[in-house]
């Protein structure tokens, strides 16, 4: 606190344009496009405006946002910010993170989800459970643990009645065991799609989606490319993981439904089609999964 370099820092702001601005000027989007998987509450960690930001994609023609949750400790919060916007949906759920899974304290948060979704069930703004799953990339609290985690709220899925959002990543042979065997009916969306065709295909046979985010973009993204050019549109949805994975044209920012432009102009090349094209198949898609 009030040392030289604060000063500099502080005088250095004021010059520069305020971020949640620079990036409301960079907004790349084309009417009807979605956004099937954000983190609002994350942009505020970002010093972003989230309110400002979603207003200016709207405006812009972002049609649907489905805002992501990773733990139910803010799910009161979150409901209060998707409740100002018709346009926002929203999930509950606990992610595989340090807070869901290094605490003695699961069963607490498996009943406050199973709590929350039974209270809510019957909101238009909840429509589905996630992002669930498994990471061995972090492998917080270790597979085992995870896997329990995961079952138990496939469980909560299948007791609602509600499609589920699957976090999965070096994981996708524990994952679909598991998504296998709940066999949901309403099944879900495989987020953030880091694998390959073979396996997008074996979790399209499970009723599932494949979401396309910023990743795909990046150098050495060839299977995740490969999968967008070959798998039916029916099956197609796309996402930026905001504040994350930002598309590679304007990386140095943080993520926002802003830039969905650039990942469905992306994947439109890949399939040889316009971003026009894939616009209403993929709403279409949002549609069919969770009825809004
Ligand atoms: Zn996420």
């Amino acid at each position: 606190m009030g040392t030289g370099q604060d000063i500099i820092i502080k005088k250095g702001y004021h010059k520069t344009m305020n971020e949640t601005d620079e990036l409301i000027e960079k907004i790349h989007l084309y009417p009807g496009v979605l956004d099937s998987h954000t983190h609002l509450i994350l942009l505020q960690t970002k010093n972003l405006e989230w309110e400002r930001l979603l207003r200016a994609c709207i405006s812009s023609g972002l049609e649907v946002a489905m805002d992501i949750g990773t733990n139910t400790d803010t799910f009161c919060t979150r409901l209060d910010m998707c409740s100002k916007f018709p346009q926002v949906v929203m999930t509950d759920g606990l992610s595989v993170s340090k807070s869901a899974l290094e605490d003695a304290d699961i069963k607490r948060r498996l009943d406050d989800l199973e709590k929350q979704v039974s209270e809510n069930i019957s909101d238009p703004k909840l429509v589905g459970i996630g992002e669930i799953g498994l990471d061995n990339h972090i492998l917080y609290g270790g597979i085992e643990k995870q896997k329990k985690l995961f079952a138990a709220q496939m469980e909560i899925a299948r007791q609602y009645d509600l499609p589920v959002v699957i976090h999965t990543r070096e994981a996708d042979s524990d994952t679909y065991d598991i998504l296998s065997s709940f066999k949901l009916s309403r099944g879900g969306i495989i987020h953030c799609f880091s694998s390959n065709y073979e396996w997008a295909k074996k979790y399209m046979d499970l009723g599932f989606y494949i979401s396309f985010s910023g990743n795909i973009t990046y150098k050495r993204s060839d299977s995740i490319v490969e999968t967008a050019a070959k798998i039916p549109a029916t099956a197609i949805l796309a996402e930026t993981d905001a504040p994350f994975l930002t598309p590679q044209k304007v990386r140095k920012y943080p993520n926002f439904s802003g830039f969905m432009g650039y990942t469905y102009d992306f994947i439109a090349q890949t399939r040889g089609c316009t971003a026009e094209d894939l616009i209403p198949q993929i709403r279409e898609n949002f549609r069919t999964l969770t009825g809004f």
